[in-house]
């Protein structure tokens, strides 16, 4: 049984703690894409975590988590990270954290990289990408490239320090000679996989070989998408976006195991919208009406701490994000975060030059499109108790109906509070 968990909008629906409530009935958990950009916020029985890089499933004893070759894994990133959650009583083992030998390390040097492309493009336009400014653009570039360092290179030190001067030497023409920086040394990469490397090694396997073996042998294994559908590579608000493909037809190749087809894929959709970083965000509120919902939603990135943009829940992008996903069902977060309200507007479509659009259009005709919002009644009481259908309102009952007829996809779950249990099935 392969299952995929997958963001519906631009990030920051709840994938974290889907997985961690999911994941009960799921032997291994696997990241097939991105880095340390990630922040999942898990609240469950054993306290409250902020994961970057391991799979939301390290917080539970008896799965196994993978970080499959799809990743870029920056290796002091990690090693912070698996220390942080030792630290608050997670076992973290070779027996229950296998990385790819195929994933990518992200590199200092590519996190400074980010820093001065963004502080370049603030500078000369006013505009950078928005970036979480980990290095992820840059590594994924030279992974096209065909110049980075990979986690089996851990394994034989010996080769990769031979290749550590000509790779070095290449990036100081960009560093040094493009944007006018101190040189990257040898000695400080060496030092550097000598320090952080030596700490990971035995984690390292053939991702692909083990996957494979735990699905023969019956195993349910759920891949884990960090961002949404819309920060995509290639279906995404480019170049808004993240810089690999979050979409859950990617998860079997990003994990380790192309020849897998996926059963089943579950979207998370959060019951209103947020964005972090610049882009278009066609449905976006602003002044009190933002901050009532930023608010009420403590809409502030994981990973970064930045204000996220926040608006009413968007069918135009959400349909688009359900079709990216292929997803089979969905999970609805954050419903909670609306008891506040006697109306709930909703952007059901875009004007574009005087026409109403239904379709989501290409990034740059998105700049010029307008929000059109209608409203629906909304409960105006606290939701958070509720863990049955029948507890609901039938104001909540009847949004959680429109957004399944707008978005023409069965909602199976609905989340009403952050922690593991405040959660609804549908059916
Ligand atoms: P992810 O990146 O998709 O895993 O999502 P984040 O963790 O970045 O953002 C989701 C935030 O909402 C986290 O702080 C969660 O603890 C919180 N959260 C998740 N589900 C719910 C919910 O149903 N209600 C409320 N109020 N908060 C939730
Ligand atoms: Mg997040």
């Amino acid at each position: 049984m392969l299952t995929s968990i997958c963001g519906i909008n631009w990030g920051d629906e709840g994938k974290g703690r889907m997985v961690d409530l999911l994941s009960s009935d799921y032997d291994v958990v696997c990241r097939y894409q991105g880095g340390n950009n990630a922040g999942h916020t898990v609240i469950n029985d054993k306290g409250e975590f902020i994961l970057n890089l391991l799979p939301s499933g390290i917080l539970r004893d008896d799965v196994v988590n993978v970080l499959g070759p799809g990743m870029v894994i920056d290796i002091k990133h990690l090693c912070n990270e698996m220390d942080r959650l030792r630290a608050g009583g997670i076992v973290i083992t070779p027996d229950n954290l296998k990385i790819s030998d195929k994933a990518i390390i992200t590199m200092p040097y590519h996190v400074q990289l980010d820093c001065l492309e963004e502080e370049r493009l603030s500078k000369k336009t006013g505009k950078p990408y928005g970036s979480t400014r980990r290095g992820i653009a840059p590594v994924y570039a030279d992974k096209y490239m065909k110049k980075v360092f990979r986690m089996g290179e851990l394994l034989k030190p010996e080769l990769m320090y031979e290749r550590i001067h000509d790779i070095v030497e290449w990036k100081n023409l960009t560093i040094v000679n493009g944007y006018g920086a101190e040189p990257v040394k040898d000695e400080d990469i060496v030092a550097y996989f000598e320090e952080y490397g030596k700490k990971l090694k035995d984690y390292v396997i053939d991702t692909g070989l083990y996957l494979n073996a735990q699905h023969k042998a019956g195993k349910k294994i759920m891949f884990e998408a960090q961002l949404g559908a819309l920060r995509d590579i290639d279906f995404g608000i480019v170049p808004y976006t993240s810089s690999s493909s979050t979409i859950a037809a990617y998860a079997p190749i990003g994990a380790g195991v192309p020849n897998l087809k996926l059963d089943n894929s579950i979207g998370i959709m959060k019951a209103y919208s947020s964005c972090v970083g610049a882009g278009p965000f066609t449905c976006e509120y602003f002044g009190e009406k933002a901050h009532k919902l930023r608010e009420a939603g403590h809409e502030y990135g994981a990973a970064t701490g930045r204000p996220r943009r926040v608006g009413p829940f968007d069918v135009v992008a959400s349909r688009y994000g359900i079709r990216c996903q292929g997803a089979d069902e969905i999970a609805l977060t954050k419903l909670d975060v609306l008891d506040g309200y006697e109306e709930i507007e909703v952007c059901t479509a875009y004007k574009l030059r005087g026409e109403i659009i239904h379709e989501f259009p290409f990034t740059d005709v998105l700049d010029e499109c307008e929000p059109v919002f209608e409203t629906v009644k909304g409960w105006n009481c606290d939701i958070s108790g509720c863990r049955k259908k029948e507890d609901l309102p039938k104001e909540a009952l009847d949004y959680i109906k429109y957004l399944e007829k707008a978005c023409e996809c069965h909602i199976k779950y609905v989340s009403v509070g952050p922690e593991r249990d405040a959660y609804i099935i549908m059916d």
